[in-house]
């Protein structure tokens, strides 16, 4: 049996921790044709970097080429083709019929697979898209496990979807909202995610004069939508024939990269190696659930979501940790870690360290040493490389939390 983890990878950094920490591909956007503007997406020096380091993982990397392209963009379509056939991507991800049109013809042996932004909800559509020689389809988000199903039976290209992150309150990410308030386009990849702002009413007459809009003693929530999490369903998904299980998050942290592909990984690998025994460990939720996120829902895996899928008004965010720092290295000699700090933390902190494989475990701070061998009571600033010992020997991108 065959299933794919897709993580994202925002950064090159981040595509490190997705590969190390098991996805089996990664996906991610070059400067140009991409959506998710503001992903830190790749130069083309860090994308041969991040695709050579990838590839000695075994892992596949697949680039976004989902823009609705204007004529304008056109014009160095293939020039950026070019590239990425030289960097040897294992496929890019398309949203427009031209675009792939373009691909087909120019560069035949390059597989396409049809972003979520083309919004195939049918089997027809399917079956129109295998045709034009696209290699696997990203299924919209809207679809519930028997639509995916009934799809699988009609087409033999791949199916994929998302099982994991953020949801667009818009259909399949097909939105206007931040594109009108700010400018700022989502379908060039440019969201300034407008859905999860506060809303008021205002009376033309009365500028300044806020009304609250509360739907009930909650508040207001007709523009947030949960978070996606179908961790619980992963063998439901595997037997509607879905290969790859795409997990949402370019913009999100390392530590939150790693926390949700370990608990997959982990997850996915107790399904594979056996299925009829495979039973759900509460842990993989309480891994993820350490991570910022918001309450969770399986959108529309079965059926309408209806008001459960939605995010009422209060605290929006949760996490039960906090991103401490992540470990650079390891001195066996004095059996110190080499910390990059990301949050405070101090002496006689208790942390937990998440390696890339293996148990996490719980870490008494007893020193911190300084960039300048001085030892200090606590880490407060950003970035800051200090040393600390640990108890066991910690791989390079282990995280600690508090
Ligand atoms: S504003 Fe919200 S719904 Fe619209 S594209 Fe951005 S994240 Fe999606």
């Amino acid at each position: 049996m065959k299933i794919e983890l897709l993580a994202p990878a925002g950064d090159l950094e981040k595509l490190k921790i997705a590969v190390l920490y098991g996805a089996d591909a990664v996906y991610l956007g070059g400067r140009h044709f991409g959506l998710r503007a503001g992903a830190g997406n790749f130069t083309e020096e860090d994308l041969a970097d991040g695709v050579r380091f990838a590839h000695e993982h075994g892992v596949r990397v697949y680039v976004t080429v989902n823009i609705f392209a204007h004529n304008r963009d056109l014009e160095g379509l293939p020039d950026y083709l070019d590239m990425l056939c030289r960097l040897e991507v294992d496929a890019v991800i398309v949203s427009d019929p031209g675009v792939n049109r373009m691909i087909r013809e120019l560069y035949p042996a390059l597989p396409v697979h049809l972003s979520t932004q083309a919004n195939t909800t049918n089997w027809a559509a399917a079956r129109f898209w295998e045709e034009l020689g696209v290699r696997r389809i990203v299924l919209a988000r809207e679809l519930t496990l028997l639509e995916i199903r009934e799809i699988r039976e009609q087409v033999a290209l791949e199916l994929e979807i998302f099982i994991h992150g953020t949801m667009c309150i818009s259909y399949s990410g097909r939105c206007l909202l931040s594109s009108y308030l700010t400018g700022r386009d989502a379908n060039r990849g440019d969201c300034a995610q407008s859905c999860r702002w506060k809303y008021a009413l205002v009376e033309e007459k009365r500028p300044g004069e806020y009304f609250p809009i509360e739907e009930d003693d909650r508040g207001s929530y007709i523009l947030g939508s949960k978070d996606l999490c179908l961790i619980e369903h992963i063998p439901a998904l595997a037997g509607a024939g879905v290969s790859s299980f795409k997990i949402e998050g370019r913009m999100k942290s390392v530590n939150y990269v790693a926390g949700v592909v370990k608990a997959y990984r982990e997850a996915i690998d107790a399904y594979i190696s056996d299925p009829e025994n495979y039973r759900f460990n509460p842990t993989w939720l309480e891994e993820i659930s350490k991570v910022s996120h918001r309450d969770y829902t399986t959108g529309f895996l079965f059926g309408r979501p209806g008001p459960a899928g939605q995010h009422y008004a209060g605290e929006i965010y949760r996490r039960s940790h906090i991103f401490a720092g992540l470990v650079r290295g390891y001195e066996s000699d004095s059996g110190m870690a080499v910390i990059e700090q990301r949050n405070r933390f101090a002496v006689g902190d208790e942390v937990e360290i998440m390696v890339p494989r293996g148990e996490s475990f719980r870490q008494k701070i007893t020193r911190i040493i300084n960039k300048e061998g001085a030892a200090v009571d606590a880490a407060p600033h950003p970035q800051q490389i200090v040393r600390i010992p640990v108890d066991k020997p910690v791989p390079a991108y282990s995280i600690m939390r508090v």
